[in-house]
């Protein structure tokens, strides 16, 4: 798609209006981000940490962009920050990091090497509630061009929230869990949240550790098979 063509979508015209208006998209969710905005995920970050786009702008102490590899072959998306990444500005810091950590490890993964790990809202929601649709739609044009950048082969989404946000599907995270769904080119396999293993942490056949193991390494070899290609 030209760029003029991506300019109409968001009602922009000319590169100029876009320029003219860079420094107004973290103040204002009227403002358009349209693909191509940013040059880089350090550039994007720059307005993250001074975005009043959304309420949650107002109670953040860090705007939590992502960590990991900025050229990773696959990117997790979770909920949003929590007390600890708040704190840190960086994604799954605390024990459900430790655990995806361990869980990636399992078949080889390291969030350096392989990974590039960021959430579907930049900025903690209060008493780590769910974030409304409108803080959502707020962050998400943040997400999208995260992922250009990125430009990851596979994407996994954990728990609902990510699904809903980047698939639009409602289903209950444990009925899609392990699927791969198709969008914009790019595998994504919805799979449960590390907190959620953290508070169901039996290792019998049938239960979330196991049914996650089993995506695990669906997603391992999903990426040696695209490795091949
Ligand atoms: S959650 Fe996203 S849109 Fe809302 S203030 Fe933070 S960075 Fe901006």
């Amino acid at each position: 798609m030209s760029l003029e063509s991506q300019l109409n979508i968001f009602g922009q015209t000319t590169t100029e209006s876009i320029t003219s208006n860079f420094d107004l998209i973290p103040t204002l969710n009227s403002i358009p981000i349209p693909p191509g905005t940013y040059n880089s995920i350090a550039q994007l970050a720059t307005h993250c940490q001074i975005c009043q786009r959304c309420e949650l702008g107002k109670t953040r102490t860090n705007a939590v962009v992502g960590r990991g590899n900025e050229q990773a072959p696959i990117m997790i998306i979770g909920e949003g920050p929590g007390q600890n990444e708040d704190e840190q500005g960086l994604p799954f810091v605390g024990r459900s990091g430790q655990l995806l950590e361990k869980i990636l490890a399992s078949v080889k993964l390291t969030i350096e090497k392989d990974i590039y790990i960021c959430n579907v809202v930049r900025c903690r929601p209060p008493e780590n509630r769910v974030p409304t649709s409108a803080e959502v739609a707020a962050c998400k044009p943040y997400l999208l061009e995260q992922i250009r950048l990125v430009n990851p082969k596979i994407i996994l989404l954990t728990g609902a929230t990510a699904v809903k946000a980047i698939t639009g599907k409602k289903e209950a995270i444990s009925k899609i869990r392990g699927t791969w769904i198709e969008w914009e080119g790019r595998s994504c396999m919805p799979i449960f949240h590390p907190a959620y293993l953290l508070r169901n942490p039996e290792p019998n056949v049938g239960k979330p550790k196991w049914l996650m193991w089993q995506d695990i390494q669906a997603v391992r070899a999903k990426l040696d098979e695209s490795a091949v290609k």
